[in-house]
């Protein structure tokens, strides 16, 4: 194969089950069609339904799309803020704006594409800094970024307090949920789902206040969360949604693999490194290490608590104290196995060579260890530190067995798209080893970290982890829920 994937012969799944639509352009966007040259097969199939239900939207997108017809005749009523004569609204949009760190972005433009799948509504994202160069348009003949010159554009300053916020239109009663016949709905209204939200922000996940929001053209939606399982909790989206993802588990690794295709250029940076380092091998282990604060997870304590973690699960071989370099020869390629490390800093694959160095490994297998990048620290929105961030999510997911970190959602995109449980590293806390140190994940779906508090079938305050039986407690992050 063509160091890019692109021989001319496509890959067995091309179209990953249908999930992917057939006639883009191969070239523009090669990670589309000829990921499958390195990425394992999917053990999961995306349902008929769901396939059904991207092709509509896909039809949908391209009528709806920036400067057609249908969306030039909603901007003079947003311009004015004026409501819009319910015969006049013929398409609805979800509109997404960056916010936090790349995992953060990718999870929550998944969450907010499955509530457009949901309420017919078309998805457009703020570009910000470096979204196109990044990621492909998804949707073929058509585009996702919000063109210049839309009326709104200071998107920073939603937040929380916004006047326009579905809780503070509430308040303000501009808006009413209480199912008496008020006014018509604003235009635009901003739903605030930040981790930081208030219970009357919480009210979007419930049944009567989607019958209010779904009168509104406009909604845009900002959050740091992966709302995903508070969609589920809603009882009329949730049958819609166990048609469309009968394994629970398999959402973001659907719409992960759907919406999120590498540019060309990030591309040329996963199959580079990839071929270099990680082709060759029989087994290829990755390691994704995020350490959240240097005080709770000190350096020394972090790389034992890996190199521990490892042993203990089998996942890397014991060193043999005893083996001379007569026994441990080798020129099995199946005996070898690539160590793909990421993480900001620099230090931990020296500390797993270190240890293959100094000592062969037991049974005569070949450890290698590779770390792409060590940035540092976080520079989102810096083009060149984000597609670095970009090719590592792909990298880890290329691996066949994953070690990820708890609380982060860098290591929810690599295990989705890669289709991998791994094994999630707890969190230290103030420089105590977690007990357990590791332990397999119970599921694909990433965590929702700061769930909705407000139970809508109880109109109460209460705990979401117990209201469904496929609803349950992050083990890594346990203020937490997720899809199991
Ligand atoms: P989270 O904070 O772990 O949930 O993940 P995010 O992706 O939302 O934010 C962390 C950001 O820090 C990433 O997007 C990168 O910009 C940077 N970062 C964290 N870990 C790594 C790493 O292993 N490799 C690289 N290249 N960047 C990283």
């Amino acid at each position: 194969v063509a160091s890019n994937g692109f021989s001319g012969v496509p890959p067995r799944d091309k179209y990953l089950g249908g999930l992917l639509a057939a006639g883009f352009d191969e070239r523009s966007c090669l990670s589309r069609y000829y990921s499958g040259v390195y990425r394992k097969p999917s053990p999961y199939k995306p349902s008929r339904y769901l396939v059904q239900k991207l092709r509509t939207y896909e039809e949908r997108h391209r009528r709806c799309a920036p400067h057609t017809a249908a969306y030039n005749r909603t901007l003079p009523f947003l311009k004015a803020g004026a409501s819009v004569p319910e015969e006049e609204v013929e398409c609805k949009y979800a509109l997404w704006t960056p916010w936090s760190g790349l995992g953060n972005r990718i999870l929550t433009l998944a969450s907010t594409f499955l509530y457009a799948l949901l309420t017919d509504r078309v998805l457009l994202i703020d570009p910000g800094k470096d979204m196109p160069g990044l990621f492909c348009e998804p949707f073929r003949d058509t585009t996702w970024l919000l063109p210049p010159g839309f009326p709104i554009s200071d998107f920073e300053a939603f937040y929380r307090s916004h006047p326009q916020s579905y809780a503070n239109l509430l308040k303000s009663e501009k808006i009413s949920n209480d199912g008496a016949r008020g006014k018509a709905p604003p235009p635009f209204v901003y739903i605030h789902l930040g981790d930081d939200y208030q219970t009357e922000d919480m009210y979007f996940f419930c049944e009567k206040d989607q019958a209010v929001l779904r009168k509104v053209p406009w909604l845009f939606l900002r959050s740091d969360l992966y709302f995903v399982p508070g969609l589920f909790l809603n009882q009329e989206f949730e049958p819609e949604l166990s048609r469309m993802f009968p394994e629970k588990e398999t959402v973001f690794h659907h719409l992960g693999r759907y919406l999120f295709h590498p540019t060309n250029k990030v591309w040329g940076m996963i199959t580079t490194y990839y071929r270099a380092y990680m082709a060759a091998a029989g087994e290829r282990l990755g390691i994704q290490i995020r350490v959240f604060s240097a005080e709770d997870s000190p350096f020394e304590l972090v790389s034992e608590q890996v190199i521990n973690c490892t042993l203990k699960e089998k996942l890397l071989p014991e060193v043999d104290g005893d083996a001379s370099i007569i026994d441990s020869m080798t020129d099995d390629p199946k005996m070898t196995k690539t160590v793909l490390i990421t993480s900001l800093h620099s230090g931990y694959a020296e500390k797993v060579k270190d240890m293959y160095w100094e000592h062969p490994a037991a049974g005569g297998v070949v450890v290698s260890v590779h770390q792409p990048t060590h940035e540092e620290r976080q520079q989102t929105d810096d083009a060149g530190h984000d597609a670095k961030a970009w090719a590592e999510m792909n990298l880890l997911s290329l691996a066949d067995v994953l070690v990820t970190s708890a609380w982060s959602t860098f290591g929810y995109v690599a295990q989705g798209l890669g289709g991998i449980r791994p094994w999630v590293l707890f969190r230290a806390v103030k420089g105590v080893m977690p007990d357990p140190i590791c332990e397999r994940e119970a599921s694909l779906e990433p965590c929702y970290h700061a769930p909705t508090t407000y139970v809508c079938r109880e109109k109460k305050d209460g705990d979401n982890g117990n209201v469904v039986h496929f609803i349950t407690r992050c083990r890594d992050a346990t203020s937490g829920i997720k899809l199991v």
